[in-house]
């Protein structure tokens, strides 16, 4: 049987296996196995727990994910040269990888796992924010993970980690730290990768919380920060007129200027907004 030791170093793999990136496929590899353990430790203590880690391509990060204790791994990727690659880590760890070739878009991999579930990965630029959303937007909370520890554009990383008045503040922000306790990690430089990115990069760790850090019906605030940040430019009491003819009147009830922006208004602010316009 392969062991560990036996895994050939990540550069091989990618001519062995003919793994040359292709960027419709967001393929900006992490080659340093000491990089990819140290972000697989970000993701806290995974003995125990399951992990879904989407983008594995040739596994370094998965390797990490394994070596750091995970009870299993079941990793989404699209690209079908990569799975002979993933197939000589399964093999190292008999039963606790499972590769499933698909879309994460397409998919939904987390029906097929036992809490604690952590989630991670070195995403695809083209679907990272789509998948952030879906997972920060469950039909109920708490939802089924407990962690999420995934690399971003340092530019997105921003936004969901920014706070009121600073330009990267907005609706990924909100719609974060409302059920989340977000923090940056890491931050990687374009380097790290084969082949370097245009941009620099950031891990970001999400924690659920348990509840809500404030009431709010999730639909009423979905549209009430849409509607904010869609014309973020212009005062609220123009750009979310549209809610309600008596938006002025409900701002000022919960203390908001009318000719505030969407961008000064705290997470706390945006829930009472919601709150005072859910009433029938
Ligand atoms: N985890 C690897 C690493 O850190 O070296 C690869 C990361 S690379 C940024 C993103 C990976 O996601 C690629 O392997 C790519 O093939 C895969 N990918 C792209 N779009 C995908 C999708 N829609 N569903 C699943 N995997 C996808």
């Amino acid at each position: 049987m392969p062991t560990i030791d036996s895994l050939p170093p990540l550069r091989d793999v990618i001519t062995t296996h003919g793994l040359s990136a292709k960027k419709a496929l967001g393929q900006n590899f992490l080659l340093d196995l000491n990089l990819t353990a140290k972000i697989a430790r970000q993701a806290g203590d995974l003995s125990g727990m399951d992990v879904l880690e989407i983008g594995p391509g040739p596994g370094g990060l998965t390797r990490g994910l394994l070596a750091e204790g995970a009870r299993r791994v079941l990793a989404v990727e699209k690209d079908a040269r990569c799975l002979p690659a993933l197939a000589e880590i399964a093999a190292v760890y008999p039963g606790r990888l499972e590769v499933v070739q698909g879309d994460a878009l397409a998919l939904n991999p987390l029906e097929q796992l036992t809490p604690p579930i952590a989630i991670c990965a070195n995403l695809p630029y083209n679907v990272g924010t789509e998948l952030l959303v879906r997972w920060l937007t469950p039909s109920a909370w708490p939802p089924v993970w407990d962690r999420l520890t995934l690399m971003f554009q340092k530019e997105v990383a921003e936004r969901i980690v920014a706070k009121p008045g600073s330009k990267a503040y907005g609706r990924l922000a909100v719609l974060a730290q409302w059920r989340c306790d977000v923090r940056i990690a890491m931050h990687l430089p374009p380097e790290a990768f084969t082949p370097p990115p245009k941009v620099s990069s950031a891990v970001v760790q999400l924690r659920a919380l348990p509840a809500p850090r404030f009431e709010a019906d999730p639909k009423v605030l979905e549209r009430v920060v849409a509607a904010g940040f869609n014309q973020r430019r212009k005062m609220l009491r123009a750009s979310l007129k549209g809610l309600s003819p008596a938006i002025e009147d409900h701002l000022t009830a919960v203390g908001i200027p009318p000719t505030e922006r969407a961008e000064q208004i705290s997470v706390e602010g945006f829930c009472a907004l919601a709150r005072q316009l859910a009433i029938p």
